[in-house]
């Protein structure tokens, strides 16, 4: 269902997450980028970007290396189940000087199971993964093959819808999602369904507190859980979407 979900959006992709999240979408994820990046950062990096979709990760890592660390060796591979969602991304790098460089590269892959003879074990310094663990049948899955792809030291850092902690906040959020969104896939991309599932998948995902367990039972160390304000996440507008990371002990 996952799978039919992306094949029918993806050519709207990029043109929904702008119109559903008024381009919050991009400062959200320029956030995650320098968050996951930026702290005690050694030479460059080798990094998963695991439900990859469009390239909207990947792009950015590897521009923020270049501009903040004229950083040309970082390489990012594009991980997707869905082929169609790949293909945008690829057509998308086409126009970028990355195209055709050591720096990028796609394969389609699910996330719950990497398969170890193109993805080798302790090989990732950095596995990054934006709005797509919720779409996964099995989190702890997820979390385990991260976990072993992961050198020991290296980064998980996950971006998340999750819910807002004021209760006022979130009957608006919940009033918007619930209503409009869908509206949006119909009249844009002429597709209720889809967006219908999108807004429910995210109640359906774990509280913060509860990811962030998870993503300690997988075996990485996280900071501790401090209500959203750093440590095991931090909390982007509100609540409405969340960053959470680990490291591989
Ligand atoms: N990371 C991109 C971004 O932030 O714009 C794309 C996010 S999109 C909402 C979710 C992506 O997760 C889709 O491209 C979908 O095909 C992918 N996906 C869903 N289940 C997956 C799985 N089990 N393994 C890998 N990718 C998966």
């Amino acid at each position: 269902m996952v799978q039919s979900v992306f094949s029918n959006v993806a050519s709207r992709y990029d043109l929904m997450n702008d119109a559903m999240s008024l381009y919050t979408h991009r400062l959200w994820k320029d956030d995650f980028v320098r968050h996951s990046l930026d702290p005690g950062r050694r030479g460059p990096l080798n990094v998963l970007d695991v439900a990859g979709g469009t390239g909207d990760i990947a792009l950015r890592i590897l521009d923020h290396a270049r501009e903040k660390y004229a950083d040309r060796e970082t390489t990012v591979t594009m991980v997707d189940l869905n082929p169609e969602m790949l293909q945008e991304g690829r057509t998308r790098f086409k126009k970028t000087m990355y195209h055709n460089t050591p720096q990028i590269d796609f394969v389609v892959a699910n996330a719950q199971e990497l398969p170890e003879d193109t993805f080798p074990s302790d090989s990732a310094d950095l596995y990054t993964i934006a709005f797509g663990i919720r779409n996964c049948t099995s989190i702890p899955d997820v979390l385990k093959s991260a976990y072993r792809v992961l050198k020991p030291g290296g980064v998980f850092a996950c971006l998340e819808f999750s819910i807002p902690i004021n209760p006022l906040f979130r009957r608006v959020y919940d009033d918007y999602s619930f209503s409009i969104i869908p509206l949006l896939g119909t009249i844009l991309a002429g597709d209720r369904e889809s967006y219908q599932y999108l807004v429910e998948s995210i109640r359906k995902f774990p509280t913060q507190p509860e990811f962030a367990q998870m993503i300690r039972d997988a075996g990485f160390t996280t900071g501790e859980d401090k209500d959203g304000k750093g440590g095991a996440w931090r909390g982007l507008f509100g609540g409405i979407a969340s960053i959470h990371t680990g490291v591989k002990v």
